[in-house]
């Protein structure tokens, strides 16, 4: 009876040391297996780090269905004739390249019983630990007379690529003096400075070519990120030209017709000519069939950016639900990297360090004239936690404004060469 009892008390503090040490697993197939749903700024900067850190050690899998990726950073730029569609689009043979197995589908579904995604094309892949980062989908109903039928006439241009190059196109046709509209949607969203940077391009492209044309910003919010920056820039180089009606003002109560093209403001209907709606959003879908969403977004540990529902699964970008950060393509790099980190020790046993994150936001107001909100975060056992910050102030010189843009531009270069490898 006693050797029994040590010997099962043995084999308890064997399997004790075990959990001890760093837990290096595989789920019967060899080395350890991540998957990552999603090539974008959060997990194609997973996806690269976790390959090249473990050398070898870690098999990694990367599901995205586009071959080429567009940039949403940059994308009003390109609205604003700043830069060429084809500057924004990255494709994924860098991350082949560098070991990734560059899996070119969209994942369907999570088995978390049998750690497995399933493929639209068919068939399924294993994991021993998921990353999720499949960016924003839109919530249904949010904007009354709009769905996914009515994006070719009323486009959001909130995901890049094709719905960009349409919006773009829309803009360029607009008859001399008309209307250009635009449906701002709540928070929490990707890119908070994003609809004011794509009015202030859209402003900087018919200045030039449309001087006449109006502008109207239907906003569900009472404020706006940099919003004394951005009104300061509007004055300065678009007077007249823009009118932002908020939540005070009846700017949340809106409804679009698309065949119409008009779009209704607290009950007034106004004729427009192009109507933006960028409806409120919520998690890539994806993370709705995993189970890992709680409301619509997914709620994650900011240690390491795993999710409260699974401590196997984790969550990045704008799909996260973190804490102070803004859903960015700067705070999603910033957590791939953190998250990358974790999950390569929980793998393989490397050191993992304490998780800080940071984020810069840049907008462009008019040619040169660039401006910026970032911070730095800490983890806390409730959430990425800011630590500090900065703003752009308004009236700064010409010349400061010229060094934030070029920045802006550096910073671009670098975060798609993290993303992808040069
Ligand atoms: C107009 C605009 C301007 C912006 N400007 C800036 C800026 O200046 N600076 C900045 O930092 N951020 C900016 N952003 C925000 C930035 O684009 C996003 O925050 C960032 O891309 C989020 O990264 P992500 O990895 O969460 O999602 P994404 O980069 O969108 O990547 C998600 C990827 O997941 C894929 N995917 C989705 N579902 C599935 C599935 N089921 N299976 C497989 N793949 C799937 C998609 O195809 C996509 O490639 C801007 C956004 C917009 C709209």
């Amino acid at each position: 009876m006693t050797l029994k009892r040590r010997a099962f008390l043995g084999t308890g503090a064997a399997a004790m040391g075990t959990l001890a040490a760093p837990a290096v697993f595989a789920a019967g197939h060899g080395k350890p297996q991540v998957v990552v749903v999603g090539g974008g700024a959060g997990g194609a900067t997973a996806a690269r780090y976790i390959a090249k850190d473990s050398k070898g050690e870690v098999g990694v899998t990367l599901i995205e269905p586009t071959r080429q990726y567009y940039t949403c950073f940059f994308s009003n730029l390109y609205i604003g004739g700043f830069k060429e569609m084809g500057q924004l689009g990255h494709s994924y043979g860098g991350l082949a390249a560098s070991g990734v197995n560059v899996v070119h589908d969209w994942a369907t579904g999570v088995d978390r019983d049998s750690k497995t995604v399933a493929l639209a094309g068919g068939g399924s892949v294993p994991y021993d630990k998921l990353i999720l980062s499949p960016g924003i989908d839109f919530v249904e109903g949010a904007v009354e007379g709009w769905d996914l039928s009515a994006q070719n006439a009323m486009p959001h241009a909130y995901k890049g690529g094709s719905q960009t190059e349409l919006l773009k196109a829309q803009l360029m046709a607009m008859p001399q003096g008309c209307t250009y509209a635009m449906v701002a949607p709540p928070n929490p969203y990707r890119c908070p400075p994003g609809p004011y940077e794509r009015v202030s391009m859209v402003a900087h492209y018919l200045k030039a070519n449309n001087p006449t044309a109006k502008i109207i910003i239907a906003d569900p919010k009472a404020k706006f990120s940099k919003q004394a920056l951005f009104e300061e820039g509007w004055a300065d180089h678009y007077a007249g030209m823009i009118d932002w009606v908020g939540d005070d003002f009846g700017g949340g109560n809106v409804a679009v017709d698309a065949d119409a093209m008009t779009l209704s403001i607290d009950g007034e209907v106004t004729n427009v000519d192009v109507c933006n709606v960028i409806p409120a959003m919520k998690a890539g879908h994806i993370a709705t069939l995993a189970g890992v969403t709680d409301g619509n977004w997914a709620p994650v540990n900011a240690h390491d950016m795993s999710s409260k529902a699974d401590a196997d699964i984790y969550v990045l970008g704008d799909a996260a639900q973190q804490g102070d950060m803004p859903k960015s393509g700067y705070s999603a790099n910033s957590q791939a990297k953190v998250c990358a980190n974790a999950v390569r020790g929980a793998l393989t046993g490397s050191k993992v360090f304490p998780a800080k994150f940071s984020n810069t936001c840049w907008s462009l107001i008019d040619t040169n004239n660039g401006v910026k909100v970032g911070a730095t975060y800490e983890a806390t056992e409730e959430k990425i936690a800011k630590v500090d910050g900065f703003i752009s102030a308004t009236g700064e010189t010409a010349e400061l404004r010229k060094t934030t843009y070029e920045e802006s531009e550096g910073w671009y270069t670098g975060i798609t060469a993290d993303m992808f490898g040069a």
